[in-house]
């Protein structure tokens, strides 16, 4: 017999989540497929739960969640080789009753979340690979072939929350095979510490956490951050770059993390620790402009399928999170008024998102990545190294005095880089930012 379900999901992590529990929650005959052992059990992340974006699917989510820190600080660092150059921001007020970000485990936090799906009446099959699409005589999506027996599975509409390598979609000539210049690799560990060892090294009380986003140095010059955040009784430690940028130098990612934790700045908080996980995945960081189509007859494409990844501000499972619920939506609305999955119909999904921070912040940084990934000597070499010799001058006390500083500060920056240079960074950014 053949099965026939409202809508079907590819996917079980933070986007297809959403899709689905939206989906089941309405009362639709869902079908979440997920080619992982459990939910959670093939993804990687720093990780930040940003509350906002799960707060709309479950408002209740602090009863119960996996969550390991609330996060009340917040450092930016950039990076030499022996200093950083820092900008902390900590404040009393992200103590409060329901805290804004938090971190998480992603193999627990989705098993969680997977957990809800299927609560709220979704059927959810683990260990089973989507391997294309299924189109009818004019080209409409109908349902997906798995590699179960039988593996045909059909549908009104397939939502497409596959994660960053997109393979699905690639198959079945929705989408483009990704660009090296538009992805990231990155790679992170666990390293497992004593909770009052981390409270008292990041001072901290109870569930506080600090985050830390890195630059500099550390990326050899290539395009790309690090990161370090505090669990409950572990450390997640990671670093990323361009594919590209990898692919051009030779540089090992391994060997970057190596380089990260023994940072004069990192080492010390990384002490005595046990590492338990090792693990690698891509980033979406192409932008605006690296965003596929994302919908068509019989199909949407949410999360870091649909390349949905701030970049700048390190945010990817919100977007997900939030890309999947106006998906399913969309849906949703569809179908109570009974109205065909067509490309027309759908196309509905693209103008919520279009309302909400989602394409709004993907288009305000649509020039970002073209301007990092071409000024990247400058911006992760250069400058990193110039304000930190500037900072050293002037807070060293040397019987040298402050004007003579004040010039020497002046003129190592004017060595480095002309002041046409400078001023054409300035405007660059300031031309990307906008
Ligand atoms: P995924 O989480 O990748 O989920 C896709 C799911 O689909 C997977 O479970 C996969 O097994 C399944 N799947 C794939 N193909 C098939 C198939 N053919 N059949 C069946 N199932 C399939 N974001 C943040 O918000 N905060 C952070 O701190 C943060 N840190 C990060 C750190 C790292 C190192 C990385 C790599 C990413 C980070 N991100 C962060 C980004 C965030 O992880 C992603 O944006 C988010 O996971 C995207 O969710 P998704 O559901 O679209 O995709």
């Amino acid at each position: 017999v053949e099965q026939r379900f409202d809508a079907i999901v590819v996917g079980a992590g933070p986007s297809g989540n959403a899709a689905a529990y939206t989906l089941a929650k309405e009362g639709l005959n869902v079908l979440q497929l997920e080619r992982g052992e459990y939910a959670g059990s093939k993804n990687v992340q720093g990780a930040i739960l940003y509350s906002d974006a799960l707060e709309k699917l479950i408002p209740s989510f602090r009863e119960d969640a996996p969550l390991e820190r609330h996060v009340i600080e917040q450092r930016l660092w950039m990076l030499d080789d022996a200093s950083y150059t820092g900008m902390h921001y900590r404040s009393e007020e992200f103590n409060e009753e329901k805290p804004n970000r938090y971190t998480i485990i992603r193999a627990q936090f989705d098993k969680w979340f997977s957990q809800k799906v299927r609560d709220a009446g979704a059927t959810v099959l683990y260990e089973t690979t989507v391997k294309e699409l299924i189109r009818n005589t004019s080209g409409k999506v109908i349902g997906v072939q798995t590699d179960r027996e039988d593996g045909a599975v059909m549908a009104d509409v397939v939502i497409l929350a596959e994660g960053v390598n997109g393979l699905v979609g690639q198959r079945s000539g929705l989408r483009d095979e990704l660009k090296p210049d538009t992805v990231a690799l990155a790679v992170k560990e666990m390293h497992f510490l004593p909770r009052d060892v981390i409270e008292s090294r990041f001072n901290l009380k109870g569930d506080e956490g600090v985050v830390i986003e890195a630059m500099g140095s550390v990326t050899l010059g290539m395009t790309g951050t690090a990161f370090l955040y505090t669990n409950e009784e572990s450390i997640s430690v990671g670093i990323g770059c361009l594919v590209s940028d990898f692919k051009e130098t030779g540089a090992k990612p391994y060997e970057l993390l190596e380089r990260f934790k023994s940072h004069p700045a990192i080492a010390p908080l990384l002490a005595g620790s046990e590492v338990k996980e090792y693990a690698a995945h891509l980033i979406p960081e192409g932008g605006y402009n690296a965003i596929p189509s994302l919908f068509g007859d019989g199909w949407l494409m949410v999360g870091d399928a649909g390349h949905f990844v701030n970049a700048v501000h390190r945010e990817g499972s919100n977007l997900a999170m939030t890309t999947g619920r106006v998906a399913a939506e969309t849906v949703v609305r569809l179908h109570r008024m009974r109205k065909e999955m067509t490309k027309a119909n759908l196309a509905e999904y693209q103008e919520r998102l279009e309302k909400t921070f989602v394409l709004k912040d993907m288009r305000k940084y649509r020039k970002i990545p073209a301007f990092l990934h071409g000024n990247k000597e400058t911006l992760f070499g250069l400058y990193p190294r110039l304000l930190s010799k500037a900072a050293q001058t002037w807070f060293r006390v040397d019987g040298l005095d402050k004007k003579a500083k004040e010039k020497a500060i002046v003129s190592s920056f004017r060595q480095a880089r002309t002041l046409r240079g400078m001023i054409g960074d300035a405007f660059k950014l300031a031309r990307a930012w906008r």
